[in-house]
């Protein structure tokens, strides 16, 4: 059975392999068996319930939370020549009724679902009318109250699934694996003595790193610059943040596009398609963006703010590189940004408890953020709970530090004498002006253009002094508190460098260098043109894995165009002769 799978996903998705995880997955799913399976974002969830779904004789139903998450399938499904269909609310009447007659005829081998459908007559007189081989629950975790999504929904699939003709095969999918999640998808979903698979959650192909003290808005413009055209996402903490770098890139000549709950929905469903289908390659975001969505070709993911928790960081830094090829997650980490999630634990109504473990969980994402040890051995330690993992990953900001480092010293002790005279009762901006010698009214009016501290750093600009108030507060020679504007106090590690000289170093960045493929540009662009043919997302008609591979390897017959991993045979017939014509004419001119 499982070898007829494999020739399933050869056929129709083009994929020579199995991805670590997915064969016994899939085997226990063909064998009968319930399954309840763990696997981190990008991991290959989807083709362990659509393969099974071309094995199986009856019809599979999708249970899928997100409405964008249904089409998109959908749609991929149908250019790999697979028939599919979704029924949710966003769709006419006349349309529902039309999917729901020719899914009584059989003509689907996958039907998604929302949870709420299981609700609906017309839909359960259907469901007990088809033969349904298998049930497939994505985002499993949808049914615990634990989680972060909770669907009340969710806790009707067990009976659902008991008043069908037959009871399916029941295959729970999610990406989030504490104990008790586990435990509530296993007993509100009723599996039978179901396969539990929990998959490493190494994502190998991503690089993580962490930024201290850098002055993110210039960070990230020279990232942008230096990855032009490549498509990634920059998550910021709140929605004014949002606007602020959007309009920021914008004017400094960045093709950009945002997204967060303030927005109306017209316009978050146009910016987000915007991004979908690789009109504009950034997308500036709050954490209210990414939920559901498939986008494979996300090279990049920039924290602009620390998260509130690993887990969240890891979910939303894990939509780079769903594709396989390589994705680059780094967090910019500023002192602000623990004051900013410990406001918002204060400001929740959670009980006690609840609060304590929110501390502890932003402890983690905090040390996280200081380790100078392996990162990529900080998150697998965190989930897996394995003590016997490498030191050293070797690709990780941490692993494969080669920045140079400054000696700040004297200018340290300047800032720390600077902090120490104003008491700890004023903010960065004040401080910074103190130091530059601006002897403005307010300066002026509180005679602090009379300390001895006054101008001591005039050669600088008033920027790269907050950078440097930054840093300091960073790596905690300096402490922020305070609410919505804090003061800037002396940190534990002051003392140490003002009496006793102790060294401070600073890590001086290299920039990064762009990267050139003209042959690899040429296809993202015919991609692009028959995307907008099909009206499907670009990634949808080939992964960038799958161009990247076809600019390396240079097919020059369909047959050789066959063997690339991501070209199966429906997408062959329809998209293959466009690209080896292109490749053909690279190729050609290539040396002339
Ligand atoms: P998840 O749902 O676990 O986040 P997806 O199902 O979206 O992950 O898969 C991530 C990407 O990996 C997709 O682009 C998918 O087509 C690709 N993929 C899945 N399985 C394989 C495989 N065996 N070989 C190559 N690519 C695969
Ligand atoms: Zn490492």
């Amino acid at each position: 059975m499982l070898e007829k799978a494999g020739e399933m996903m050869l056929k129709y998705f083009g994929y020579p392999s199995f991805r670590q995880g997915q064969a016994g997955v899939i085997e226990s799913i063909l064998n009968g068996r319930d399954i309840l399976a763990v696997m981190p974002t990008g991991a290959g969830k989807s083709v362990c319930y659509q393969v099974p779904s071309l094995v199986f004789n009856g019809v599979t139903l999708v249970i899928s939370p997100l409405i964008a998450l249904m089409k998109d399938q959908v749609d991929a499904l149908g250019t790999a020549g697979i028939p599919a269909t979704f029924i949710n609310s966003a769709l006419r009447v006349s349309e529902e009724k039309r999917r729901l007659e020719r899914a009584a005829r059989g003509d689907y081998r996958l039907i998604y679902v929302a949870p709420e459908r299981l609700e609906n007559e017309t839909f359960l007189r259907l469901a007990q009318s088809l033969d349904v081989a298998f049930l497939a629950v994505d985002e499993a975790h949808c049914v615990s109250q634990w989680g972060h999504d909770f669907r009340p929904s969710y806790r009707r699939i067990a009976q659902f699934a008991a008043g069908l003709a037959r009871r399916p095969v029941i295959g729970a999918f999610t990406a989030t694996a504490t104990e008790e999640i586990k435990k509530d998808i296993v007993h509100f979903l009723a599996l039978r003595s179901p396969t539990v698979y929990v998959s490493g959650f190494d994502r190998e192909n991503l690089f993580f790193s962490v930024l201290r003290g850098e002055n993110k808005k210039e960070y990230v413009l020279d990232y942008l610059q230096a990855n032009r055209h490549q498509s990634g996402i920059i998550y910021a903490a709140t929605r004014k943040e949002v606007d602020m770098l959007a309009q920021w890139l914008e004017a400094n000549g960045i093709s950009c596009t945002s997204y967060h709950a303030g927005m109306t929905e017209k316009k978050r469903t146009a910016s987000q398609e915007a991004f979908i289908y690789d009109d504009v390659p950034v997308m500036v975001a709050t954490n209210a963006f990414g939920m559901g969505i498939d986008k494979s070709n996300v090279r990049f993911v920039l924290h602009y703010n620390m998260p509130k928790n690993l887990e969240s960081y890891y979910q939303e830094a894990g939509r780079a590189g769903r594709d396989g090829e390589p994705g680059e997650c780094i967090l910019l980490f500023g002192a602000q940004d623990v004051l900013m999630q410990k406001f918002l634990i204060e400001q929740s109504v959670y009980a006690p408890e609840r609060r304590a473990s929110e501390y502890r969980k932003l402890q983690t994402m905090v040390d996280y953020c200081h380790t100078p040890r392996c990162l990529r051995r900080f998150i697998l330690q965190y989930f897996e709970g394995n003590e016997d993992l490498p030191q050293r990953c070797g690709s990780c900001g941490n692993c494969c530090d080669d920045s140079e480092e400054t000696d700040v010293t004297v200018e340290a002790q300047k800032v720390l004498s600077c902090v120490y005279r104003l008491k700890g009762r004023f903010g960065a901006g004040m401080v910074a002006d103190v130091l530059k010698g601006n002897a403005n009214k307010k300066v002026r009016g509180l005679g602090f253009n009379k300390l001895s501290t006054f101008g001591l750093l005039s050669d600088y600009t008033v920027q790269e002094i907050k950078d440097l108030i930054n840093f300091l507060a960073t790596e905690g020679y300096l402490a922020l508190t305070g609410g919505k504007y804090p003061v800037v106090r002396l940190g534990s590690r002051a003392a140490a460098v003002l009496r006793q000289g102790e060294q401070v170093l600073k890590k001086r960045r290299k920039k990064a260098a762009a990267r050139d493929d003209a042959l690899f540009e040429s296809l993202r662009q015919l991609r692009k043109e028959i995307a907008g043919r099909e009206g499907v997302p670009p990634y949808i008609i080939f992964a960038d894995s799958t161009l990247r591979a076809m600019s390396e390897l240079l097919p020059v017959n369909r047959a050789q165009l066959l063997k690339i991993s991501g070209v199966g045979e429906v997408k062959l017939a329809k998209y293959g002769d466009e690209f080896l014509q292109l490749i053909q004419y690279y190729a050609g001119n290539r040396g002339k």
